[in-house]
């Protein structure tokens, strides 16, 4: 991976921890990683919505390097939609990631392209990052439509990004087939993927693709974690299960050492 792009190790909580489970947590990762980590890596935790503004008090109280991130988002700033979150919301609450477009909110909340999208924009709008993420399925894989399937779902998740807000977004390549699994992409299906990706962002985007990180996730594990990221084109990883014990997301943040 080129200097200028650092690694970005996220970990999504899913519907996971209680605000009290997320705290202790964030204060094990806290002590457990130092400046060397940060330096290598930036860090961020995606708890649930009940639990962010715990998670964000003591990130701030303590100074501590982590980006705070959220799981969705909804694209309006505010109004009658009832069980939703703004972005306003959470930029008020320093989230600097959010998660659109998960394998879970497409497949089992119905989400499509077009929602999507409308999301990512609103993040942009409010400053803060989204990561996008896109993968197939496995029928897909099977059917050898996954470039073209990764790059659709690309082309409409970015639809009216402008260039220069083209750096803020970062992709996530997850195979469905591979999340929550314990089967991952082999290192190298997983850098076609993410190298497909930065050539469909240069085709658009022109030099500014290069400044884009490109994560890997699906069942990355502080054993797998170091191969992947040894690959050109991928810049950290989506981690679900593995992140959820501090101990296993500090060693993937420090890239498998
Ligand atoms: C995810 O939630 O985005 C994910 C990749 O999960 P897991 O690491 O558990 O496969």
């Amino acid at each position: 991976m080129p200097e200028g792009r650092k690694p970005l190790i996220s970990g999504n909580w899913k519907m996971n921890h209680t605000h009290l489970e997320a705290i202790a947590v964030v204060q094990k990762l806290a002590y457990t990683l130092g400046p060397a980590d940060y330096d290598r890596a930036e860090v961020s935790v995606h708890p649930a919505f009940t639990a962010l503004r715990s998670v964000q008090t003591l990130l701030d109280a303590d100074e501590v390097p982590i980006a705070l991130g959220a799981q969705n988002v909804y694209f309006e700033d505010s109004g009658a939609f009832t069980g939703e979150v703004s972005p306003v919301m959470l930029a008020k609450l320093n989230v600097r990631y959010v998660i659109v477009g998960h394998s879970e909110r497409r497949h089992q909340f119905g989400e499509g392209d077009e929602l999507i999208n409308k999301k990512l924009l609103a993040v942009l709008k409010h400053k803060m990052r989204p990561i996008l993420c896109v993968g197939e399925t496995l029928d897909q894989r099977e059917a050898g439509v996954t470039e073209e399937l990764v790059l659709s779902q690309l082309e409409a998740g970015l639809s009216g990004v402008a260039a220069e807000a083209l750096v803020e977004v970062v992709v996530a390549y997850e195979p469905v087939w591979a999340i929550g699994t314990g089967r991952n992409a082999s290192p190298e299906d997983a850098q076609a993927v993410c190298k497909c990706v930065r050539g469909w962002l240069a085709q658009h985007y022109g030099a500014g693709a290069e400044a884009v990180r490109v994560q890997y996730g699906g069942s990355v594990t502080p054993d797998n974690v170091a191969e992947l990221m040894a690959q050109p084109d991928i810049d950290g990883a989506l981690v679900g299960g593995a992140s959820l014990d501090a101990e296993r997301f500090a060693q993937i943040a420090r890239l498998g050492s």
